[in-house]
């Protein structure tokens, strides 16, 4: 092999925005034949904003969103920015805890409040959008109906991996209709909805044991083991600091179809090293 011809691949693509952290996903992306996504914040623009709420009676709509914001203060998941408008109210909040891809939790008053997922909060619900939910131990006291928009270049990216023989997995921990949605507008091949984090690298351990080569594309503190576990994997530059230091590369400003333009310069390096 020619250490130039690594050289300069890694270098166009570092000039096309695709940061390569460890050498060996030049020699991976070529062979991959599957693209795993994450959801929210990889396909979606993790610009998460509130598009509804719906509380109990004892609660105002704007105490529900300060207990809200203040349980996510200091959260990184893309789904705290739809709360942080109500934000600085005064509430204190103790021992707030992180519960990767289920939700956040806190003592206020003496009393622990939880912000998360249907799965987590309220496992009967039905969402056909993505939704959150504000619980303590008397049960839902609210429930946050969120929008959540596909990056622009999402559907050319999945038809791009299509044309090239990649078959294409939405892997998400959200369990609404959103993700159905989603996967039938893009038209992915396969979709694994309320995924835990453990479920996810099971679904590539899975691939593996098939003899698929899987490249990974995350961007959450959820999507760490499963960056690594991948073959090769991509984080959003956008994305948390665990999820980017997981990865094998980082792709600059966003741009998802950034992975084709890097999957052609690794494949023509290697043509010429053979
Ligand atoms: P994805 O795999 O789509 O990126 P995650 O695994 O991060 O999603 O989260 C799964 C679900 O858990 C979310 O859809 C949401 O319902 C809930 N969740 C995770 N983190 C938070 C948070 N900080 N605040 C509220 N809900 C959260
Ligand atoms: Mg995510």
């Amino acid at each position: 092999a020619t250490p130039t011809a690594l050289t300069v691949a890694t270098s166009r693509l570092t000039q096309g925005g695709v940061l390569v952290r460890r050498a060996h996903v030049l020699d991976t992306l070529p062979k991959a034949n599957r693209m795993v996504f994450d959801k929210t914040g990889t396909l979606t623009q993790g610009k998460v904003a509130l598009a509804g709420v719906n509380h109990a009676e004892d609660l105002t709509k704007e105490q529900a969103l300060a207990l809200a914001a203040a349980l996510e203060a200091g959260s990184e998941h893309p789904i705290a920015r739809a709360f942080a408008p109500h934000a600085n109210t005064g509430i204190q909040v103790a021992g707030r805890q992180n519960h990767v891809g289920q939700g956040v939790s806190g003592v206020i008053n003496g009393q622990e409040w939880r912000l998360g997922s249907a799965a987590w909060l309220q496992p009967k619900a039905q969402d056909a959008s993505l939704c959150v939910y504000l619980a303590n131990a008397d049960g839902v006291q609210a429930r946050f109906e969120l929008a959540d928009p596909l990056r622009e270049d999402a559907a050319a990216l999945v038809a791009a991996c299509h044309e090239q023989g990649l078959k294409t997995t939405i892997l998400t921990g959200d369990g609404s209709g959103q993700a159905d949605k989603l996967a039938s507008e893009l038209g992915v091949c396969e979709l694994r909805k309320n995924a835990s984090p453990d479920d996810k690298l099971r679904y590539l351990q899975e691939c593996a044991a098939a003899g698929e080569i899987c490249l990974m594309v995350g961007d959450g503190i959820n999507d760490a083991p499963v960056l690594a576990g991948a073959h090769a994997s991509f984080a959003m530059a956008g994305g948390t600091d665990i999820a980017k230091n997981s990865a094998d590369a980082i792709l600059l400003g966003d741009n998802l179809q950034r992975l084709i333009m890097a999957r052609h310069i690794a494949a023509a390096a290697r043509r010429i090293i053979k």
